[in-house]
């Protein structure tokens, strides 16, 4: 049978975390002020650049409907212009209702309800709505959330694909599963968890840090801190280093990783 993961790549993935964030310190991702508007971001980005998200978020906070009680009394055709900058607006649309609608009938429009499930039944129960992969599912856990689940997106797999830890076409749950079983002691030993602590940065982050905001700075478990820091630098190290058709090793906080660099040392 042919592997998807190499095996004891545990210790490497934490060396990764620890390089990036020893280069670029915290990422204050998902940048929102509230978990609904960490959900609705997580809707809107799906196929779309931040930069459009963050348009249509600005457009609905300006409207006073960046809430559960605004979105569901708002007439879909609204909320269509509303988010139209993020694209596929239809879509995005009726996926946002259709989950406002299963917020009412099983958790009373509570959002604190919802987030009082075992991590494993909520996960199952946003995977079945429509709209929801599990990516957006994770990202909705573990941001909007504070449950202890890993993201796993494309910069994640481009970058593991790239250092030879995985193939392409590896299953999503193997890949989570290979992350939070390694951080997990990074987690235990954990001597970090916010800015100011001491920490001095080895290089710049080469793109525009997302400032402290309500989510990124609320109180939130170490494991659930590692899992979320972890996810934004890839996502870093991925726009800015490890483009899809662009790679720039030079800089890359990964660089000393690279197979090749390890067989040269
Ligand atoms: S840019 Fe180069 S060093 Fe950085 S993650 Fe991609 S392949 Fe690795």
């Amino acid at each position: 049978m042919t592997r998807n993961i190499r095996t004891g790549k545990d210790a490497e993935i934490r060396s990764y975390y620890r390089a990036m964030y020893r280069a670029w310190g915290p990422q204050h991702w998902w940048p929102a002020e509230s978990p609904f508007e960490v959900i609705v971001g997580t809707y809107l980005t799906q196929n779309s650049s931040w930069t459009n998200v963050e348009r249509a978020i600005r457009n609905l906070r300006d409207a006073g409907v960046l809430s559960v009680d605004g979105m569901r009394n708002l007439k879909r055709s609204r909320l269509e212009r509303l988010i139209r900058p993020s694209g596929y607006f239809r879509q995005k649309a009726q996926r946002l209702k259709t989950f406002i609608s299963f917020l009412d009938l099983r958790y009373e429009g509570s959002l604190e309800k919802m987030f009082a499930q075992p991590t494993h039944t909520l996960r199952g129960q946003l995977l079945d709505l429509n709209g929801i992969g599990p990516e957006t599912a994770d990202s909705i856990l573990l941001y909007a959330g504070n449950h202890p689940v890993f993201v796993v997106d494309a910069y994640t797999r481009r970058v593991l694909n790239r250092h030879d830890i995985l193939r392409e076409k590896t299953d999503y749950e193997e890949i989570r599963t290979l992350f939070e079983r390694a951080l997990r002691p990074v987690t235990e030993q954990q001597e970090h968890v916010r800015e100011g602590d001491g920490l001095r940065l080895e290089s710049g982050f080469p793109g525009i840090v997302h400032p402290p905001s309500a989510m990124s700075t609320a109180h939130r478990t170490a494991q659930v801190q590692v899992y979320n820091e972890m996810h934004g630098l890839l996502v870093g190290v991925g726009k800015f280093h490890c483009g899809k058709s662009k790679v720039k090793c030079d800089g890359c906080p990964l660089q000393r990783f690279l197979p090749k660099a390890k067989d040269e040392r």
